[in-house]
Formats: structure tokens, sequence, C-alpha cells
């Protein structure tokens, strides 16, 4: 054991050595309100269909490595003019990996928090000094002051902002987010991953500035099993990240069974639109509890604050009556005593609601 210790810590970087997994939660037998899936399944007609379109992928060989078919369908779909190129990932969170790691030792990251660990935890691995920057709190808008005053010292190579920004559900400011990109003389990724609910986006302002990227993925619209993110912008950058990309890191599964999901709108599109109207409901029950402060999304789920002190047990007593949601109070600063929850089925919000509703009659 002792000469493992010693292998191992003279082995691997000291940054890998200090992580941490990144750990998810057993839902087994419960309600799945903590990952922000769609919860809804396919029509039979439509799984036949699609089970008919696999039939006949060679296994047998590699993948398109381009994956020629479905970025066609991608950049129909999302109207992506031609000047623009398209890079695949397997998930969005690949894509944050493969831009990072094309960075130099010296590079800075900076993201507003809180937001999405991934951009932390991938610069924390490649050794990249991550720089996050408080939210406002309450609105969780961007501080640009304190943003623009950050970026003016340190020009970062990378910002991200996720718009919808993850956990808190809102949109930044259109303005503060377009003086970010104007004073950034480094790439600014806008993380696009809840685009199906927020009915905004930057994809219509990549020829206004060289150094924006749009990121987007199929997860949070339906198709989380596949892992598939796309980035999209100037081809001089886009080109750089081709080379490090692994050749088939789309496997042939995931070209078919997106291409033929996607090809099919409508569904996402009723599905989404169930989705927004559920949340609204909830949202709206919500506001009516004593003892919460639910915030308002343009997202799959909603953050929500509990009294002082009280969200592990609230989280704990959810899930004792059946339902798994995040606790987010662990991360402290803004976000100590907030809960988030993903948007479910009707009947799936309701047993949430009557959960969280009887662990606040108890505490
Ligand atoms: C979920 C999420 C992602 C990751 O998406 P994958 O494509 O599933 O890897 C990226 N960014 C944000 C803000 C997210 O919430």
């Amino acid at each position: 054991m002792t000469k493992n210790t010693h292998l191992v810590a003279s082995v691997f970087r000291k940054e890998v050595l200090a992580m941490s997994a990144y750990k998810v939660a057993d839902a087994q037998g419960l309600i799945k309100l903590d990952a922000m899936e769609n919860p809804y399944d396919w029509p039979e007609d439509i799984k036949k269909d699609w089970l008919e379109t696999l039939k006949d992928c060679p296994l047998n060989r590699y993948p398109d490595p381009e994956a020629r078919q479905l970025v066609q369908t991608i950049r129909r779909l999302n109207r992506i003019p031609d000047q623009f190129d398209v890079l695949l990932g397997n998930g969005s969170d690949e894509i944050i990996q493969l831009l990072l790691m094309a960075l130099p030792g010296t590079a800075g990251v900076l993201a507003p928090v809180p937001g999405f660990v991934m951009y932390k935890q991938l610069s924390d691995c490649l050794g990249l000094a991550f720089q996050g920057i408080s939210l406002l709190p309450e609105t969780f808008d961007l501080d640009l002051p304190a943003m623009l005053t950050f970026i003016g010292q340190h020009q970062p190579s990378v910002i991200f902002l996720a718009y919808p920004n993850n956990p808190t559900g809102n949109l930044f400011s259109e303005t503060s987010i377009r003086e970010v990109i104007e004073a950034s003389q480094g790439l600014v990724v806008i993380d696009e991953a809840y685009a199906p609910f927020a009915g905004a986006s930057f994809i219509d302002s990549l020829a206004q500035y060289d150094n924006l990227l749009i990121m987007r993925t199929v997860s949070k619209l339906g198709l989380a099993g596949l892992r598939l993110g796309y980035i999209v912008g100037n081809p001089r950058i886009i080109q750089q990240l081709n080379k490090i990309r692994l050749p088939y890191n789309i496997n042939s599964l995931t070209q078919l069974s997106a291409d033929f999901a996607l090809s099919r709108k409508t569904l996402f599109d009723e599905q989404t639109q169930q989705i927004c109207a559920e949340r609204t409901v909830v949202l709206e029950q919500l506001d009516e509890l004593d003892g919460i402060t639910a915030y308002p999304s343009a997202a799959n789920f909603i953050l929500f604050r509990t009294a002082d002190k009280k969200a592990s047990d609230i989280f704990s007593s959810i899930k004792q009556q059946g339902v798994l949601i995040k606790d987010m109070s662990s991360q402290g600063g803004l976000l100590s005593d907030c809960l988030r929850v993903t948007i479910g089925k009707p009947e799936e919000n309701r047993a949430f609601l009557a959960a969280l509703k009887k662990s606040l009659s108890q505490s």
C-alpha cells in the first residue's frame, strides 16, 4: 500500500491528485428531477422508425469522422450561415475540455459564479488559472464592473457565459454580455445548453464578433443519453479545435440517432412547450409557499431558496418521500440554502411540490 501511494503521487500531476471525481447521485427508485433531463419518452411509432434506421448501421466500420450528415442537419435546423464552422463533441462537456486543452499553460479562464461546474473542474484539471466572478445577489445578473475590471487587467484567454445560466436559470443582461465580448481580446463562449427553453440566443450575433463562439447541446432538449454537443463560430478558431478532437468522437449510433431525432423537430417542440408550461405552474406554486424564495427561470429547472440552514434537511426529506432534486447549498456563497429542481411531467412536479410542502410543515 505504501508503495502504491508513492507510485500514484509520483506518477500523476498534482492537479489531478487534488481533484475529486464528478459525483452523480443514485436515482434508483426515485422520481428523477436532479439533472435537467427531458422527462418524456417517444411515441411507439417513432421508436419503431428509429430502430429501423439503426438496423443497417455498419458497426464494423468506424463512424464518419466529420459526421457530415448530422452537421448538415444541425446547420439547417439552427440556420447556421455557411461562413461559420461547426464542431461536434461527445457532449458539450467534451468541447469545453477540447477548448481548454488547446490553451497554453499560462492561460486564464473566466466565468461568473455560481455557474456551470465543468468550466472550473476542467480548468483545474489542466492546471489553468480559473477565475470566478460572483454574480449580483438575488438578480444573479453579471457584475459588469467587476467583470470589465478583471478583463482589463488579465485578459483571460476564454470567458464562459452560460445563457441561461445554470444553476440560477436566468438570462444575463444582453447589453452586459455585449460589453464583455467587446472588452475581451480572448474568446467568449456563450453556452446555450438551455436554448430550447429560453427564447433568446446570441447565434445571430456571430457575424458581429470575431471572438464569439456559441455552444449548444442536445442533452437538455431530450437526448442526454446520446452525448452530443456542438460549437459554432469563426472557422479559424474552430480549425484549431478540430486538430485536437479525437477523430471518431461521435459514434455511429449517436450520429444516426441524433440526425433521426433532430429531423423530427415537432416532437421536441411539443415536449419543450409542455415543459415551459409546467415551469410556470411550478414557479407559481413555489411562490405561494412560506419560507421559499423561487427564482424565475428561462431554463428547464428552477432554483429556490429555503430558510436559513434548512436546505439539506428539506432536500433529504424530499428524497425520503421519493423525489430526487439537487442540493446546491454546500456550494455556499450565493447558493447557500438553495435547492434546484428540474421540471418533470405534471405528476412528477406535483409529487415534488407535495413532498416539499410536507417537509416544510415538519421543519
Ligand atoms: C448540462 C450543461 C452542459 C453539458 O451538456 P452535455 O452536452 O450534456 O455535456 C453544458 N453547459 C451547461 C450550462 C449545462 O447546464
